[in-house]
């Protein structure tokens, strides 16, 4: 560890033995070994934070490492060095809470991995909500154990290694007194458990993997890219602990003949101009069943017509709803029989079919902008 013990801390060399407290507590939080199991740069800076902690947060040691640097706690044959008992590092340090009464209760709880799938939604389903089941490959806890990965859920002992502490304080002798260096216990991994019989179905994991059958509600409205979080419906972590979650990710089936805009419903119908002219009653898809719309005499091509309320439900649930907008396309025929095309040939010259726009109407465009706005 070549790095000097005060970059390694953060700290400036004049800091004061409390800043050196805060900076070591900032990183030992971060990289304590029990939080970041296996993972050999987080050990290492702990170690090394530590060693650094244990020279800078005594007055005897800084000052000789400020004076002749790590040689001069190797002591290279200099015989008045302090020689009292160095003191318990963690025992007496100001997070002894987070150190101290090594074992069980020092344990950060267990978190369970999250599960995500996409769940495709039809509008009928988006606008009526809808219960829906989703098959989830998850862990469980095992029911041999019951979730503590000991052979018929018999307790847990100590670690013979550690007696429980999770990890193994070595001792070593200097110049300046017994060194304490702490690294996680080999045999328990740091938990400080040990289980003397694994349980046979789960291996002393303490749960299975099985295939859930989630039952849940889709909320009405949702829309494409939001998520539904199931609580406790993911990964169960080993040995027990806090469950992941299940998040639903919504999107939305592309429907032939509605779009959706926002919660409002977009269609077209298509009419033929004698049915335009004439009027008539048309059937209407709505994303609630069919509806009967009536067209008036002389409707123009582009009209828009709305269906109040047989738009989308706010998914806020306060009862407001888009509605339907149906927009009017009139239908030219592509092909005519001989007769057909001699009763349009008669209807040419005559005087109603001659286009008269009338300068006062609005224009399509700001009709449609008008039900877009209102
Ligand atoms: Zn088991
Ligand atoms: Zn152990």
């Amino acid at each position: 560890m070549a790095q000097d013990y005060y970059n390694m801390l953060g700290v400036e060399r004049s800091a004061s033995v409390d800043e050196i407290k805060k900076a070591y507590r900032k990183i030992a939080m971060q990289h304590h070994p029990d939080k970041n199991p296996g993972n050999k740069a987080s050990e290492d800076k702990f170690k090394a934070a530590t060693e650094a902690y244990d020279v800078l947060s005594n007055p005897e040691k800084r000052s000789r490492y400020d004076q002749f640097g790590k040689d001069g706690l190797k002591g290279n044959g200099r015989s008045d060095f302090y020689e009292g008992d160095l003191s318990d590092l963690f025992q007496n340090s100001p997070f002894g809470s987070f150190f101290g009464g090594r074992g069980r209760d020092r344990q950060q709880p267990n978190y369970g991995e999250d599960l995500r799938i996409k769940l495709k939604l039809n509008l009928q389903e988006i606008a009526q909500g809808a219960e829906k089941k989703v098959k989830v490959k998850r862990y469980t806890s095992c029911t041999s154990c019951r979730g503590n990965g000991s052979e018929g859920g018999n307790a847990i002992e100590k670690c013979g290694l550690c007696k429980g502490h999770g990890s193994i304080r070595k001792m070593a002798q200097t110049l300046l007194g017994n060194m304490f260096t702490e690294t996680t216990c080999s045999n328990c991994s740091g938990t400080g458990k040990q289980i003397k019989t694994p349980c046979r179905s789960c291996h002393g994991q303490g749960r299975e993997l099985i295939e859930d059958l989630i039952t849940f509600q889709i909320p009405k409205g949702v829309r494409k890219g939001m998520e539904l979080t199931l609580r406790d419906k993911g990964n169960v972590p080993p040995r027990g602990g806090i469950s992941g979650n299940l998040i639903i990710q919504i999107d939305e089936e592309e429907d032939d003949l509605l779009k959706r805009e926002g919660n409002n419903i977009c269609y077209t119908l298509h009419i033929s101009f004698i049915d335009a002219t004439l009027g008539c009653e048309m059937e209407v898809p709505t994303i609630y069943g069919k509806v009967r719309l009536k067209i008036s005499p002389g409707t123009r091509s582009g009209k828009v017509l709305k269906l109040i309320g047989k738009g989308i439900p706010t998914v806020d649930g306060y009862g407001t709803k888009g509605d339907q907008l149906v927009f009017v396309q009139i239908w030219t025929p592509q092909e005519l029989t001989k007769e057909e095309k001699e009763l349009l040939l008669s209807l040419r010259h005559s005087s109603n079919f001659i286009p008269k726009p009338n300068k006062k109407e609005e224009s399509f465009f700001e009709r449609i902008k008008s039900f877009f706005q209102g």
